[in-house]
């Protein structure tokens, strides 16, 4: 038997508790993980509090990372006693997932844990911080680089947002946070920005074309910010689209994509290929420093996870939680 968190749905409104559950009960796998740390993101509130359908069946753990040392594998590739992490490929929405203190998993998901990190730090960055990361490497492709003009990172006192600054920052771009929480202001120049504006700025209907600002964008909104973010977009600019916090449709023209040459990057982190995963985990281990990433952690026992999803869904959490299984 292993403790982990259940979510689970019969007739009625769906429940979520920690509870004792068997290893007969995993999913099929080659690779079993004794689960040390995992992380509560934005999808897995929505998959704890039942707002969004992210769980596919039921009963179902919720977790979509986890990290931990591999206990049994039939998987050439891997050894009792690795360190490894697993991000997404629909781990706690699919198939039982990371807040639990046992994962199965196919072995071809797992990556080698990074050295620059112990697995709480690692899960302190999570699928929020990768794909941070995945964000910050698709505005490079498309040609962004130091020095071209500010780039704007939304929603950036959250857990995508605030690494994205982080990240940007160190590779000397001029970063701009945009914020529904002021009071973030010092919490943010300390991870490397140097202009912080309110979400209300962008958060409002606008012209199909604005005045042109952003040299880059990261943005974790979508809905109006979204429409905003691009029509602000300097000629030639990318805004790397991974979220909808601020809502699933927007308000937008095409007319910065034609008129502009603008380019909208969608990035998603659940199925992301092997190489994009070792890319993006080699550039958050040479770029995000680790006194900096402990200051964006909050540490959280599993039992108070259910707690804590309506929290993060409302926007009250600073950074990201990293959950002690
Ligand atoms: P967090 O909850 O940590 O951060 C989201 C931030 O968005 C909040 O901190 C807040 O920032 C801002 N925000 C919240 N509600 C609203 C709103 N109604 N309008 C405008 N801004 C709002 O979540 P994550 O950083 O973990 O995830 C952010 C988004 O990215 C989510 O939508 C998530 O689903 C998505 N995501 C997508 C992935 C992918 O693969 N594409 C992977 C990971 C996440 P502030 O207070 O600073 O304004």
């Amino acid at each position: 038997m292993f403790r982990g968190l259940l979510i689970d749905k019969q007739d009625g409104p769906q429940t979520a508790v920690v509870q004792d559950l068997s290893e007969a009960s995993l999913p099929e796998g080659d690779v079993t993980v004794r689960v040390a740390w995992s992380t509560l993101n934005y999808k897995d509130a929505l998959a704890i509090t039942g707002r969004s359908p992210v769980v596919r069946r039921f009963p179902m753990v919720p977790g979509i990372d986890f990290a931990g040392v591999v206990e049994s594998s039939a998987d050439p590739a891997w050894q009792p006693g690795d360190a490894v992490l697993l991000n997404g490929w629909g781990v706690g929405e699919t198939r039982w997932g990371g807040l639990a203190e046992r994962a199965r998993v196919p072995g071809r998901w797992l990556i080698a844990l990074p050295a620059a990190f112990d697995a709480r730090q690692a899960m302190g960055i999570g699928t929020a911080g990768y794909t941070a990361a995945l964000c910050v490497l698709a505005l490079e492709r498309h040609g962004l680089a130091p020095g071209q003009g500010p780039v704007l990172v939304t929603g950036a006192a959250g857990g995508v947002g605030s690494v994205a600054v982080a990240l940007l920052a160190r590779r000397g771009h001029e970063v701009v946070a945009l914020t529904g929480r002021p009071q973030e202001e010092d919490f943010l120049r300390g991870l490397g920005a140097s202009q912080v504006i309110a979400r209300a700025e962008l958060d409002r209907p606008g012209r199909p074309l604005e005045k042109e600002r952003w040299a880059g964008a990261v943005d974790v909104v979508g809905g109006q910010v979204l429409a905003s973010v691009c029509a602000a977009m300097r000629y030639g600019g990318t805004v790397a689209a991974c979220g909808l916090a601020g809502g699933m449709s927007w308000p937008a023209t095409v007319a910065p994509f034609i008129l502009r040459g603008v380019t909208l990057a969608g990035i998603d982190s659940v199925m992301a290929p092997i190489e994009a995963r070792q890319q993006a985990w080699a550039r958050l281990s040479s770029d995000l420093d680790p006194a900096l990433l402990e200051r964006l952690l909050r540490e959280i026992a599993l039992d108070e996870a259910v707690a804590l999803a309506p929290e993060l869904l409302d926007g009250r959490v600073r950074g990201r939680l990293v959950v002690r299984i």
